[in-house]
C-alpha cells in the first residue's frame, strides 16, 4: 500500500500511480480542496464527476469545527462527507501560522487562538498525528513551522530545524498509533521547509530522508510571495535531492501555468483554493485567453462557451452571456458552475500532462500550451 510506481518520464516530468486504501491516484494530479470537509458549493458526486481522485481536507479547520472526535464518532471523514476516494489532510501548520489570531511557538508545539471564537488551543506534533488519525485520511502530513514568505535566513534556518525535530516526533507518534492495529491505514509525508535558501532546502531533504523511508514528500513554504524564478530553482534542486520513486506534493500550488511549470520540474501532486475562490469572484481560466473575469462588459452578448475546448458540465450547457449575468447578479449558481469549470480545468490539465508525458511529447505540448494561455488578452 502507498506504493508509487513511475510509469513514464519525459525530462524531469513523471507519470505515475500512487496506490492508497481508497483507490489509485494517477499522477500528475490536482487535488480539489475541501477545507471543512466540503469542496465549496459542490456535492461529492459532482467532485467525482470532475475526474478528481484525491481531495484535501484541513486539520486545523476540522479540529475547530465540528471537532475531530465527532468526525471519528460518525465514522471518519470518508463516511462523514460521503467521499469514497482517497483523502489527504494537511497538518494545520500553515493555518496556525497564517490564520490563528495570536500564537506562541514553543519547542513543544504552538499555542494559538481560534479565528472563530478566540478560544485558546495547542497543537503539538503528537496531537496533530492524533487528530489526523481520528479524521482517517489516507495521507497525513507532518506538523511543520511555516515561516512567512520573504523571511530572513536565520528565521528560515530556525523554522527548518524545528520542522525536522517535530518530524521525528510525528514519526514516533504515527508509528505508535499505527502499531495499535485498529483504525485507518495511513501514510505520513514530511513537509520540507527552507524558503528560497538553496543550502537549507538541500539540508532539509537530506535530513528528512535520514529520519525515515517516507512514502512521499510534501514541499512547503513555496508560493508564499517569492519570485517565480526562486520557486522553479528550488524545485529543480529538490528534484535531484529527493528519491525518484516517491511522489512529491507541492503544497498550495497552483494556478494552471504554475502547475505545468512544476510538473516539468518533477512534482506530482498539487492543491490550491484558487479554483473555488476565484469562482466566487467571477473569475475563470480558459485555455486560449488565460484568466478572465466574467464581470467584463465584453461578455454581455457572448453566446460562446466559457472555454470551447473544455469538457465540463458548465461549458457543455451554458454560454458566457448567461454566466456573466449570474455573476453580476451574485447568483449562487454562478459560483457553483464556475467552481465546476475551474476545478475541471486543473484536473484535466493533470490528465493531459500525464498522457503527453506517457507519449514522450510533454515539453513541446507544455510550451505551446503556456504560450496560448499567456498570450495577450483583449483589454477588459
Ligand atoms: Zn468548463
Amino acid at each position: 500500500m502507498f506504493e508509487y510506481r513511475v510509469e513514464a518520464t519525459d525530462g524531469c516530468a513523471r507519470a505515475g500511480t500512487l496506490s492508497t486504501p481508497h483507490g489509485p491516484i494517477p499522477t500528475p494530479a490536482f487535488m480539489p480542496v475541501g477545507t471543512l470537509g466540503v469542496v465549496k458549493t459542490l456535492t461529492t458526486e459532482e467532485v467525482d464527476a470532475l475526474g478528481a481522485r484525491m481531495i484535501l481536507a484541513n486539520t486545523y479547520h476540522l479540529y475547530l469545527r465540528p471537532g475531530h472526535e465527532l468526525v471519528e464518532e460518525l465514522g471518519g471523514l470518508h463516511a462523514f462527507m460521503r467521499w469514497r476516494g482517497p483523502i489527504l489532510t494537511d497538518s494545520g501548520g500553515f493555518q496556525v501560522f497564517s490564520l490563528a489570531n495570536i500564537r506562541r511557538v514553543y519547542d513543544d508545539g504552538v499555542a494559538f487562538q481560534s479565528h472563530i471564537d478566540g478560544s485558546t488551543h495547542t497543537f503539538t506534533p503528537e496531537s496533530v498525528m492524533d487528530i489526523q488519525r481520528a479524521l482517517g485520511a489516507d495521507v497525513v502530513m507532518a506538523f511543520d513551522e511555516c515561516p512567512p514568505g520573504g523571511c530572513d535566513r536565520s528565521k528560515a534556518e530556525a523554522a527548518g530545524a524545528r520542522t525536522l525535530e517535530w518530524l521525528a516526533r510525528c514519526r514516533d507518534r504515527f508509528t505508535e498509533l499505527a502499531n495499535r492495529g485498529a483504525g485507518p491505514r495511513q501514510a505520513l509525508f514530511p513537509v520540507l521547509q527552507g524558503n528560497v535558501f538553496d543550502d537549507i532546502r538541500l539540508d532539509q531533504a537530506r535530513r528528512a530522508r535520514e529520519l525515515d523511508d517516507w512514502k512521499g514528500y510534501g514541499i512547503g513554504g513555496l508560493s508564499v510571495g517569492e519570485a517565480k524564478a526562486d520557486m522553479w530553482r528550488t524545485l529543480e534542486l529538490l528534484d535531484s535531492a529527493l528519491p525518484t520513486d516517491r511522489p512529491r506534493y507541492l503544497m498550495g500550488v497552483g494556478y494552471p501555468d504554475d502547475l505545468l511549470e512544476a510538473i516539468a520540474r518533477g512534482c506530482d501532486l498539487f492543491d490550491c483554493v484558487a479554483p473555488t475562490r476565484n469562482a466566487r469572484h467571477g473569475t475563470a481560466w480558459t485555455s486560449a485567453e488565460g484568466q478572465v473575469n466574467l464581470k467584463a462588459a465584453r461578455f454581455r452578448r457572448d453566446t460562446g462557451a466559457l472555454d470551447p475546448s473544455c469538457d465540463c458540465y458548465t461549458c457543455a450547457r451554458y454560454d458566457r452571456a448567461y454566466l456573466r449575468h449570474m455573476v453580476v447578479a451574485s447568483e449562487w449558481l454562478a459560483m457553483r458552475l464556475l467552481s465546476i469549470h475551474n476545478l475541471r480545468f486543473l484536473v484535466r490539465l493533470g490528465e493531459e500532462a500525464r498522457s503527453r508525458i506517457t507519449e514522450g511529447a510533454f515539453e513541446p505540448w507544455r510550451s505551446e500550451w503556456l504560450e496560448r494561455y499567456r498570450q495577450e488578452r483583449r483589454a477588459e
